[in-house]
């Protein structure tokens, strides 16, 4: 133990030194050390175990250190380790048959990219070739990617400081019951009056012109809206009527952690491309892709797709995807995460809701899952401002902590995110660290 330590600290220090950090002011954190996890939990520098409620950035979809998926990339790097793109490779084409066999309709074929950001790209990159025009549309409230295009898409306060105002992209309110721009009463308005909002849009913006509407099925970081009944199908119709690509981003939704394989399957729509990566191998290898649909395949068909990257189908990442897609089949993982949201994590986050005035809002589906913190239940009025922090939520954090949990946080939600893995008993462990920290947050309630 002490030489663990030790290795922390020294860890530690280096980083401090040298590593230079996502999304942060560098002097002002002071990252947590992770040297150990295994499948629901993590190990801190001082050797506390933590439950990982966070599945790190959502992508750890069957938890760390998983057995057959360690053993696969072993045996893969003992193989072959890396392959140029153009060459054909055994664990790049498994890995694309089988993610083609579980996307919807006729989403068959697979450009292999390093993330999700990439992913993005060129799925829009795909959408403007395909249809000759340049506009994007993407709705507020969305994370899309840190790369150019997909920082733009973004609909968050990442996306100002790297906003250049001429990248094509046009943004829209989506559907968000709890604080509806549209002053509706029920699913069904909302859906309705979102989707007119979106239907005027297009037609100010001239349908001629946008290649593309890009949605995450459901928003992941800025907040698991799940879409009401109709939206999606409506978002469907609206671009079959002006020939507007339409884009699922399921790089957080996808791969079983909404309980379906994608989470564009609760809505029985088809989307024409969908983006993907953390859960296709649980981030054991980077790892992101297109899914493309017949039409737009044919685009390429006989005119070379002006896009490509060193590691497309990198073997050491498509093996750790076929190696994970065949897990959480034998598994039956995305049966796992659907059943812990309908029993455990969603019926125990909504009686949590029973007792503490500061959760504003429960919403959710499979290990999907964000409570909206609120200072007044009346008002809705957050815990920590739009974009911010709060020392009440940072409070909030840290009581999760220092009880043992991990928890992800955004702005004013906390995120019950655990592993399509997760037992029973550790989430009945979450819930009740979850119960002691809210009780930090009903203290800076109104009532
Ligand atoms: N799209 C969505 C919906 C995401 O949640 C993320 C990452 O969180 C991305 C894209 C970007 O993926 P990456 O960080 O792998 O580039």
């Amino acid at each position: 133990i002490d030489e663990a330590r030790a290795e922390g600290e020294r860890a530690f220090a280096l980083d401090r030194a040298h590593v230079f950090h996502s999304w942060s002011a560098q002097e002002q954190i002071t990252p947590m050390t992770i040297l150990a996890a295994e499948g629901s939990y993590v190990w801190d520098g001082s050797g506390t175990r933590l439950l990982d409620f966070s599945s790190q950035l959502v992508n750890t979809n069957i938890g760390h250190q998983h057995p057959t998926v360690v053993a696969a990339v072993q045996a893969q790097a003992a193989k072959l380790c890396t392959i140029a793109p153009q060459y054909v490779n055994d664990a790049r084409s498994e890995a694309a048959r089988l993610i083609a066999e579980r996307t919807p309709g006729d989403l068959n074929k697979v450009f292999f990219t390093n993330g999700g950001a990439d992913a993005v790209e060129h799925a829009v990159r795909m959408a403007r070739l395909h249809t000759g025009r340049y506009k994007v549309l993407s709705r507020y409230r969305s994370y899309h990617g840190g790369t150019d295009t997909a920082i733009n898409l973004t609909g968050d306060p990442r996306r100002w400081p790297n906003d250049r105002g001429n990248s094509g992209i046009v943004h829209f309110n989506g559907p968000f019951l709890y604080r509806s721009q549209f002053h509706s009463a029920d699913e069904a308005q909302e859906t309705e009056r979102a989707l007119a909002h979106l239907d005027q849009l297009v037609a100010m913006e001239g349908p001629s012109t946008i290649a593309a509407i890009i949605l995450e099925s459901v928003p992941g970081t800025a907040g698991i809206m799940v879409p009401p009944p109709g939206y999606m199908a409506g978002v469907r119709e609206i671009c079959d009527r002006h020939g507007i690509v339409f884009i699922a981003d399921e790089v957080m939704a996808g791969f079983g952690r909404t309980g379906k394989w994608f989470a564009i399957d609760h809505f029985d729509v088809v989307p024409d491309l969908i983006t993907f990566a953390k859960g296709v191998n649980s981030g054991y290898v980077p790892l992101g892709g297109v899914a493309i649909n017949a039409e737009i395949a044919a685009t390429f068909a006989n005119r070379a797709y002006p896009g490509g990257l060193t590691y497309s189908g990198h073997p050491l990442a498509t093996a750790a995807a076929v190696a994970t897609i065949n897990a959480m089949e034998e598994e039956k993982i995305v049966e796992n995460a659907a059943r812990i949201g309908n029993e455990i994590l969603g019926p125990g986050l909504r009686e949590l809701a029973q007792r503490h005035p500061s959760i504003g809002d429960v919403r959710g589906l499979g290990v999907f899952w964000a409570i909206e913190l609120v200072t007044d239940r009346q008002t809705r009025e957050p815990l920590a401002p739009y974009g911010a922090s709060s020392p009440a939520m940072n409070e909030v954090i840290a009581a999760c902590k220092s009880a043992g949990l991990l928890p992800f946080a955004n702005f004013n939600r906390i995120h019950a995110v655990p592993p399509c893995t997760v037992t029973d008993a550790e989430v009945r462990e979450g819930l009740a660290i979850l119960d002691t920290a809210l009780s930090v947050a009903d203290a800076h309630t109104a009532h």
